[in-house]
């Protein structure tokens, strides 16, 4: 098959852990590589956002990324990114030029815009079966954010138009198929394809970071708000109450876009709370962290905890559990299909930092009991989330869209679109 991808923020090349870089760079880069290696033709479409970057780079023998000039080439933060979604569209139908891929699999909602665009040319003679993973949607956010949420208003009827617009959508976790279901969208031409998580890579064995204490607590991601990590924060007082001082929380990710810690707000707000709370000798904000840290990193660690307010996936849990780590995870979106509450990790009440302690109180006292769960959750992430296993789910997805274009089933088309 010949596929394309478009990921107008998130390039499958960038680094990590910055306000935008995250989880679905993560999972255009894998799942791309995984359908090369299963013999298809990938090409990635990204937006420029740096002037030195080349129009195309070759990432493997049957995968390529394109950087499409869409809007200035410097960071633009995603949620302003929707003005060049027609001179990204316009990009990658010249890269078609007359010779279109069987699929094009749009990922996040404004990427989706510029997928239905490019693939629904009728004066180019060609109308390209469209894919659409959403990643997040806007009505989860704005449930959860409120005036906080950054989003342009257009998200709130684009969104759903792409939803109904796309031949298919991936979904990548069951309470994501109820979301879609609520905003319209046709259960029917929903497919569930989870992310995945790369077991050569994340693994148990390997080298382990040191740690400064008797305990390592590890929090992993762009340092957002919504990602909860003041509430990690919160839950050392309630450890130490409970007998556990000699903790150390590390916290990866953050540190804005140019990487420097001082420049981001909400690693002086986290540092401010750890103060205010008197346990900033226990907090460690690391930064950004290369690829090639991490599974030392996960491995040096008692537990890992994953407390969003909502998390539509989240790929950090299958990491902790690949390298043998248990999670304690708020019950919420993605994060209740990946950790087996008592069998992978422990659930938590989303934004309760006192469950977060106690939950950690029960795995930092009971070595076997960490044991158990690292050692399932490793089984449950090389029999579940294998790269290769999630790619077949998606060429799946790809196989019905183009199928149902082929028998001339046109899905209804959103108005706004
Ligand atoms: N990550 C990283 N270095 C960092 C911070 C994060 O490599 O400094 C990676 C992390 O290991 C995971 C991804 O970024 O692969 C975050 O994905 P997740 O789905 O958990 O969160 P999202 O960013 O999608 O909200």
């Amino acid at each position: 098959m010949k596929i394309s991808m478009i990921s107008e923020h998130a390039s499958p090349l960038a680094a990590l852990g910055g306000v935008d870089a995250g989880g679905q760079n993560v999972h255009v880069a894998a799942l791309s590589e995984a359908l090369a290696k299963r013999g298809h033709h990938v090409t990635v479409y990204t937006r420029r956002d740096a002037t030195e970057l080349p129009a195309r780079v070759r990432v493997g023998r049957r995968l390529e990324v394109v950087h499409v000039d869409a809007g200035p080439a410097c960071h633009v933060p995603k949620d302003e990114l929707l003005p060049y979604m027609g001179e990204l569209a316009d990009g990658v139908a010249r890269d078609w030029g007359h010779r279109p891929p069987d699929v094009v699999h749009g990922h996040f909602w404004m990427s989706g815009v510029a997928a239905l665009d490019a693939a629904r040319r009728p004066h180019q003679g060609y109308r390209v079966p469209v894919i659409q993973t959403f990643h997040a949607l806007g009505t989860v956010k704005r449930r959860h954010q409120g005036a906080e949420d950054t989003s342009p208003l257009e998200r709130r009827w684009l969104e759903p138009g792409v939803g109904r617009s796309a031949d298919r959508i991936v979904a990548t976790c069951s309470d994501e198929v109820f979301e879609l279901k609520a905003m319209g969208i046709t259960t029917g031409k929903i497919s569930i394809a989870p992310c995945g998580v790369d077991l050569g890579f994340f693994s148990a064995e390997g080298p382990v970071a040191a740690r400064k204490r008797t305990h390592r607590i590890l929090s992993v991601g762009r340092l957002v708000p919504r990602k909860g990590v003041d509430l990690v924060i919160r839950a050392l007082p309630y450890l130490r109450e409970a007998g556990f001082e000699d903790v150390e929380l590390l916290i990866v990710g953050g540190g804005g876009d140019s990487g420097a810690l001082h420049a981001d707000p909400e690693v002086r707000r986290l540092m401010d709370l750890a103060t205010e709370l008197g346990v900033s000798d226990q907090v460690s904000l690391q930064g950004q962290v290369s690829r090639g840290e991490m599974p030392g990193i996960f491995r040096s660690a008692d537990a890992v905890v994953c407390a969003p307010w909502y998390e539509p996936f989240g790929i950090v849990p299958l990491e902790a559990m690949a390298c043998g780590v248990p999670v304690v995870a708020a019950a919420v979106g993605g994060l209740r299909d990946t950790v087996v509450d008592h069998g992978t990790g422990l659930h938590v009440p989303p934004r309760d930092p006192e469950a977060i302690a106690s939950a950690l109180a029960l795995l930092l006292e009971d070595p076997i009991l960490r044991a158990e769960l690292g050692s399932a959750g490793k089984k449950r992430a090389r029999t579940r989330y294998s790269w290769d296993r999630v790619a077949a789910e998606t060429e799946k997805a790809y196989q019905l869209a183009m199928a149902g274009a082929a028998a001339g089933i046109v899905p209804m088309e959103g108005a706004a679109l």
